[in-house]
C-alpha cells in the first residue's frame, strides 16, 4: 500500500488529488481494498458501473466477443454497431449513431456536428450556447463549453463563440439565443455542477427558441442517462425531443465507450470524412454496451424509481434532524445531491464516511453526491443514512 502511495507521486502526473485507497476486487455494490477491507460503493466509479461491479452477464458477453474478434477499424462494417444503434434508438428516438470512446469525445463530436450544421445552413451561424455550472469534459472544445472556471483556467485561448446562460434563467436564455446560434448543450440534471435539474419552464423556452432559430438541442446524457434519473435518459423527464444526445460513462458498464445519437436529417447533412475514430465502437465495446442495454429495462427503471422515493423519505428525515447542516436534498432517481451548509465541509464528511467504509462523491460547491449502482436495496440506503447521521451528530 505504502509503495503505491509513493509510486503515485513518483510516476503519475498529479492532475488530480487521490484518496490513499487502492482496490482490487469488486462485486455488485461492494468493493475490497488491497488489504481485504470491504466498502459499500455509492459512486459506481462516477456513474459508470451502474449495473453493478463485475456484472456476470456483461462480463461474459465481453469475454465471448474477445475470443472471436475485438477490433478491425471503421473502414469495415461492424455488425454490433448496427445492433447497438437500434437498441439505443428503441429507448430514445430514431436517428443515426456514431460511436467513440469517452464522454468528452462524444461531446466533441456533437460540437463539430453543431458547427458544421450551422455553417452549412448560413455563414456565421456557429454560436454554441451552454449553461453555467455545466460539465462537458476535459478536451479543449469541451472545457470551452463547460461553464465552470476551474476547468478552463490556464488553457486560454479557448474555442471562440460560445456563450453561457445562467442555469434555469429564462431571461438570460432569451437574451443570448439568436439567429447565429447553431446549438445549445444541456444536462437534464447537472452532475458535476451539484445535482441541479433543469426547470420545466426553462426547457419549454429552449424548445420555443430552438424552433424559432433552427438551432440544435443537445442533451449531454453522459451522467444523467442510462437509467440514472429513473428514465432511460434524462431528457425523458421533460416534454422535449432533442436533436442530439451524447452518451458515455455507464454505456459499457465500465468498458470505455461513448456515443452520439443524431436526428436523421442532421446526420444526413454530415459530409463524408468530416469525423471518425480508430477505436470507436469496436467489437468488444459494442458487445459490452449491447449487454449493458440488455440490463436496462422498464423493470429496472421501476426499481430505481422506488428506491428513489425511499432515499427521499430517509433524507427528508435527516434534513429535519439536522436543519442547520442539510440545506437541501435533491434526488432524481438514483442521482442524489445533499447540499450542505457551511457547518459541514463536504470533504470532511466524505472522509468520515470512508472511515465507516462507505464511498461517496462530492459535486458543486458543498454537495455530497451519491450515484450508487442499481444493485443496491433499502438495506444499503439505511446503512448510508445511519452512517451519515453518525457523522453529522458531532457537527450539530
Ligand atoms: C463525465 C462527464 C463528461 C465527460 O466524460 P469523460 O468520459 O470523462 O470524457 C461529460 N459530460 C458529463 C455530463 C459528464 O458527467
Amino acid at each position: 500500500m505504502k509503495d503505491y502511495i509513493l509510486g503515485v507521486d513518483q510516476f503519475l502526473i498529479p492532475f488530480g488529488k487521490r484518496y490513499p485507497f487502492a482496490f482490487n476486487k469488486a462485486k455488485g455494490h461492494w468493493i475490497w481494498d488491497i488489504n481485504g477491507r470491504k466498502y459499500l460503493d455509492l459512486t459506481s466509479g462516477i456513474s459508470v458501473v451502474n449495473f453493478g461491479h463485475a456484472n456476470a452477464k456483461i462480463n461474459s458477453a465481453v469475454f465471448k466477443q474477445m475470443r472471436k474478434i475485438s477490433h478491425i477499424s471503421n473502414y469495415y462494417i461492424i455488425p454490433g454497431q448496427v445492433d447497438l444503434a437500434q437498441e439505443i434508438m428503441r429507448k430514445s428516438f430514431p436517428g443515426k449513431a456514431f460511436f467513440c470512446n469517452s464522454g468528452a469525445e462524444a461531446n466533441e463530436a456533437a460540437f463539430k456536428i453543431s458547427r458544421i450544421y450551422g455553417n452549412l445552413k448560413k455563414p456565421g451561424k456557429n454560436k454554441i450556447l451552454a449553461l453555467t455550472n455545466s460539465f462537458h469534459g476535459r478536451t479543449i472544445a469541451t472545457i470551452s463549453m463547460t461553464g465552470q472556471e476551474k476547468y478552463r483556467k490556464g488553457f486560454e485561448p479557448l474555442i471562440p463563440n460560445i456563450e453561457f446562460i445562467e442555469v434555469n434563467n429564462i431571461k438570460d436564455l432569451q437574451d443570448k439565443f439568436d439567429a447565429s446560434t447553431c446549438a445549445i448543450f444541456l444536462e437534464a440534471v447537472q452532475g458535476e455542477g451539484g445535482i441541479i435539474m433543469l426547470s420545466a419552464q426553462f426547457v419549454e423556452e429552449v424548445k420555443i427558441l430552438a424552433a424559432k432559430y433552427e438551432a440544435l438541442i443537445i442533451f449531454d446524457e453522459i451522467q444523467a442517462g442510462m437509467g440514472r434519473t429513473g428514465e432511460y435518459f434524462g431528457y425523458q423527464n421533460f416534454r422535449i425531443q432533442p436533436d442530439i444526445i451524447t452518451l458515455a460513462k455507464a454505456i459499457g458498464n465500465g468498458f470505455p465507450m461513448g456515443a452520439v445519437i443524431v436526428r436523421n436529417d442532421v446526420a444526413e447533412s454530415m459530409p463524408y470524412g468530416s469525423h471518425n475514430s480508430t477505436f470507436g465502437g469496436n467489437y468488444t465495446a459494442c458487445a459490452a454496451a449491447l449487454a449493458t442495454f440488455n440490463e436496462l429495462n422498464e423493470k429496472l427503471l421501476e426499481k430505481i424509481q422506488k428506491l428513489s422515493k425511499y432515499i427521499q423519505e430517509k433524507l427528508e428525515g435527516l434534513k429535519q434532524e439536522f436543519p442547520a447542516i442539510i440545506k437541501e436534498n435533491r434526488v432524481y432517481g438514483l442521482m442524489v445531491g445533499i447540499d450542505l451548509t457551511d457547518k459541514a465541509d463536504v470533504a470532511t464528511v466524505i472522509s468520515a464516511l470512508m472511515d465507516k467504509k462507505i464511498m461517496t462523491l462530492r459535486a458543486g460547491a458543498n454537495v455530497l453526491r451519491l450515484l450508487p449502482p442499481y444493485t443496491i436495496g433499502r438495506h444499503e440506503i439505511d446503512v448510508f443514512c445511519n452512517a451519515l447521521r453518525d457523522v453529522l451528530v458531532p457537527l450539530k
